[in-house]
């Protein structure tokens, strides 16, 4: 029997450039002692004060379903959470809960396109977009953000490809860069939108983990309310990748057919997963703070350990779990350099390539390990690194 286009024609790249990874995982299932520099896992556990906070929530009953746009309270605390750090007027009616940002990027996408339509986003990108945006039926058109700008995007390319797009994604702080968008980057991406009149989702799942600089949501920038979704998610600032909650905040009528979609689609977050995640909002920036701690302390490990050596070149990380090295300087593609490193080095990092093609002759490097083994392992990638050249 056939199957839907839409679905056999998700990711037409097949794996989408994380052969190396799967490889990898099958090298450490058969006993190879590899170290795994690859996804964005924290390597802590959820909170167990959050864990029991879901456990007394589901023991008292909130096993049922739950009310499908979130509970008030939990929508209420997001709303004070985004107005707070945004200076944007946010009510609960700006809010709809979802299982993970993930679920959010394809509500998004859902609600701001057409089948057929185009949906801009930039390049280098989280590896599932091209996909989310398929699965809404709509065009992937990637916005390269260039190496040499700091990949930072650029507001004449966006405004080059925009005629007839009906939204751009963004992110930041970046997965795969760890760049922070600056003020300069996102007032011009502001302008491009409002003149050529598309929305703009902003997936800013990583805004608790800023090394240097500040995090602006674009949807402050004057006019852009209007014409923003912003996803964020629990995951990354309180580990609980698991937990699959997230949100999505916006004008109050794309909320309102949101929900209407989840009716439709998820039916809503569990109920004791809404209250824990109520909970671990409520224990306030401290303990946002102590998640993204260790991932602060690799960075700086990260740059000493990088200092004085021309054979890797790191993109200056200022936000997010993860360290983009530059490898042009061994000729190597990032493709081919992770492979030889995994063959000869057991480590396995991510191939810029699959970040798309502006991450090319890139490594991405995640920040998930233990700060010694870390150390040691990010001084063999730019020993391997010298030793290619
Ligand atoms: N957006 C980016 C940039 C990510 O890196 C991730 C996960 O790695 C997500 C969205 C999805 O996160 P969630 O676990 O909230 O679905």
């Amino acid at each position: 029997m056939a199957l839907s286009k839409r679905i056999t024609t998700l990711t037409p790249d097949g794996s989408g450039g994380w052969d190396l990874f799967f490889k990898a995982r099958a090298m450490k299932a058969a006993g190879e002692p590899v170290v795994e520099l690859t996804i964005g896992e924290h390597d802590i556990g959820t909170d167990l004060s959050i864990l029991d906070e879901m456990h007394r929530a589901a023991a008292a009953g909130h096993t049922g379903y739950a009310d499908i746009p979130g509970i008030p309270a939990l929508r209420d605390e997001i709303a004070a959470r985004v107005e707070a750090a945004s200076g944007v007027k946010t009510t609960r009616d700006n809010v709809l809960v979802t299982p993970g940002g993930q679920s959010g990027l394809f509500a998004a996408h859902m609600a701001l396109t057409d089948p057929g339509q185009r949906a801009l986003f930039i390049d280098p990108y989280y590896a599932t977009y091209p996909g989310t945006i398929r699965a809404a039926g709509a065009i992937p058109c990637p916005v390269a953000a260039r190496p040499e700008a700091g990949f930072q995007p650029d507001a004449g390319d966006i405004d080059a490809v925009a005629e007839g797009a009906a939204t751009l994604m963004i992110n930041t702080p970046n997965n795969p860069t760890g760049v922070v968008y600056a003020r300069e980057t996102l007032e011009g991406i502001a302008g491009v939108a409002q003149a050529r009149d598309f929305w703009v989702i902003s997936d800013e799942v990583y805004d608790t983990q800023i090394w240097a600089g500040q995090h602006l949501s674009i949807r402050a920038i004057p006019g852009m309310a209007a014409r923003t979704l912003v996803v964020g998610s629990m995951s990354k600032s309180h580990a609980m990748t698991g937990s699959r909650i997230g949100w999505v905040v916006g004008p109050e009528e794309a909320i309102r057919h949101m929900i209407n979609l989840s009716t439709h689609t998820t039916y809503g977050v569990a109920g004791y997963i809404q209250e824990a995640a109520l909970f671990a909002l409520r224990q306030g920036a401290g303990f946002e703070a102590g998640v993204a701690a260790p991932f602060q302390r690799r960075r700086e490990i990260a740059l000493k350990v990088l200092e004085g050596q021309n054979a890797v070149r790191a993109v200056r990380p200022e936000g997010a779990m993860y360290l983009m090295l530059d490898i042009r300087a061994t000729g190597m593609s990032g493709t081919g350099f992770a492979e030889k490193l995994l063959e000869e080095r057991r480590i396995a990092v991510m191939p810029g390539e699959s970040f798309g093609a502006a991450a090319a002759g890139h490594v991405r490097v995640a920040m998930t390990i233990e700060d010694t083994r870390f150390e040691t392992a990010l001084r063999d990638v730019v020993d391997f690194a010298g030793a290619q050249i």
